[in-house]
């Protein structure tokens, strides 16, 4: 099959039998949902751009497994070329739709799982590639979304998946059957759920033997029976569900979005299952994975830092202060610190490595050191957006009073006209553009879309401190000592 256009995706969606709840009551027609469409509309931009001839070079790749040309999105890299042109990618489809476009998570699983499931097989003689290899192929032949699901709800962070009160807290095996395994738990805040065909399982943290029924890895279609999703609210959300809303949500096309899955006695058949108590392997699984997300993070980042650069300069022209020295060093500033993560994703990427399964994989040290400097930069890029914009970004009346014919003045001026009197930017430039880049900037830097700029940068792809375990890991210490000793002379 070929690729899909953006609207075949969409229109695929309406085809699976998804189960979605919000505000407590279960939504049927969820791919129209003012709240839930923008982060679809973003997936969508996966597929757009690869239709795309300007994009199409960056954005499809020849399929290692047929040779048949499939979305980047779908593909095991090959070289480190690929790595590089998958944060390439990244940074595009983050110009393109300044928010979390969601289908990454689904790639870096990919990735992971391939070259782990190698490895297990190659100890225990399992037949878990094969299986993935299978899966894998179906997904690039019909050019599919898939979600990665890692993060379990973890409940007692001071015990072991099998310590819980409450074995749901971690995804596990309740039944073993000669057809396969039912399954139970949940996974949190899950990029992209929503809007994926399929997802692909993976353990959230290394495990013990006594573990072994939570070390688990498997794909299922999004809709199987027993599987649902309740929706994961945003700030501002609801801005999204008014009448007429466009200037007052920012960002009024594209989103992200966020679920916690819940698997109620989810059958899984033999064939999609990727691990099943090798629980020495859940660790292998987590590190590869995350390595990889981390390094996604120097290129989606990026593009939307590039949106938040240019909207901050848009908003300092509108004010006409753009020629102060002040304004210039701030956007200079802001381009340095988002360059800076570029170099972290291209780096990384670099100095990635084959695996023994055939596919590379990143530098670890290094992709913990670009996602590390994403949890800090964004934040200081839009504590400059908000400076260069100044507070009209958080105080400016509704779109509905600039459009209001409410009369309140003595001479018949109505809401609409005060608020464009009073609100009007540098002459040549209107009031309504003023108010669309500081609804923007809002939208960014502490709206909804926020959520993909600001938090997800903290704690996607793990929180802070999870990088800086692999770093201390990573980082060589002893070696570092050696280098010292040998120079002062220290026997
Ligand atoms: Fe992709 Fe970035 Fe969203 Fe992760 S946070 S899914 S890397 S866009
Ligand atoms: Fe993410």
């Amino acid at each position: 099959m070929a690729l899909m256009t953006a609207q075949e995706y969409i229109e695929s969606l309406r085809k699976l039998k998804t189960r979605v709840y919000m505000f407590g009551e279960e939504i049927k027609n969820w791919v129209d949902h003012p709240m839930i469409r923008p982060s679809i509309n973003c997936v969508a931009m996966t597929y757009a751009l690869a239709q795309d001839p300007q994009y199409a070079g960056l954005m499809t790749v020849k399929s290692s497994l047929t040779g048949h040309t499939v979305n980047r999105f779908t593909h095991l890299h090959q070289s480190t070329e690929d790595l590089i042109n998958k944060v390439k990618m990244q940074r595009l489809l983050g110009q393109k739709t300044a928010s979390c476009f969601q289908r990454c998570v689904g790639m870096d699983a990919f990735n992971a799982v391939f070259s782990s499931t190698y490895e297990i097989d190659e100890k225990y003689g399992t037949h878990y590639h094969e299986n993935f290899k299978n899966f894998i192929t179906m997904v690039q032949d019909n050019d599919l979304t898939v979600d990665g699901a890692m993060t379990d709800p973890k409940g007692d962070r001071s015990k072991a998946p099998s310590q819980q009160a409450d074995p749901d807290m971690y995804v596990h095996v309740v039944e073993r059957r000669p057809d396969g395994i039912v399954v139970c738990g949940a996974k949190c805040h899950q990029t992209g759920s929503i809007n994926s065909h399929w997802h692909i399982f993976m353990p959230t943290i290394s495990m013990g033997e006594a573990d072994k029924d939570w070390a688990v890895s498997f794909a299922c279609p999004t809709d199987a029976e027993g599987m649902y999703m309740i929706y994961g609210r945003q700030s501002c959300d609801t801005r999204k569900m008014e009448e007429g809303a466009s200037i007052d949500v920012g960002n009024a096309k594209f989103g992200g979005q966020e679920a916690l899955v819940v698997l109620d006695h989810v059958f899984i058949p033999n064939e999609y299952i990727f691990l099943n108590g090798e629980y020495e392997f859940a660790g292998m699984i987590v590190e590869r994975f995350a390595g990889y997300h981390r390094q996604s993070y120097g290129g989606c980042k990026v593009g939307v830092g590039d949106v938040v650069i240019g909207a901050a300069a848009l908003a300092a022209e509108y004010n006409g202060v753009e020629k102060a020295s002040a304004v210039k060093d701030k956007l200079i500033e802001m381009t340095h610190l988002n360059e800076t993560l570029y170099c972290c994703g291209i780096a990384c990427s670099s100095q990635g490595f084959k695996t023994k399964a055939g596919n590379y994989q990143i530098d670890l040290l290094l992709a913990n050191v670009c996602k590390q400097n994403v949890t800090r930069f964004p934040y200081e890029i839009v504590r400059l957006a908000e400076d260069v914009a100044g507070g009209l970004m958080v105080t400016m009346p509704s779109q509905k009073d600039f459009e209001s014919d409410t009369v309140v003045g003595r001479n018949g001026e109505t809401i609409g006209d005060i608020c464009n009197k009073f609100f009007a930017a540098r002459e040549g430039v209107s009031t309504e553009d003023r108010q669309r880049i500081m609804r923007f900037l809002e939208n960014m830097c502490l709206g909804a879309a926020a959520v993909g700029y600001r938090t997800e940068s903290m704690h996607g792809a793990g929180s802070p401190q999870a990088q800086r375990i692999m770093i201390a890991r990573q980082g060589n210490i002893q070696g570092k000592k050696q280098l010292a000793k040998d120079i002062a002379g220290i026997q």
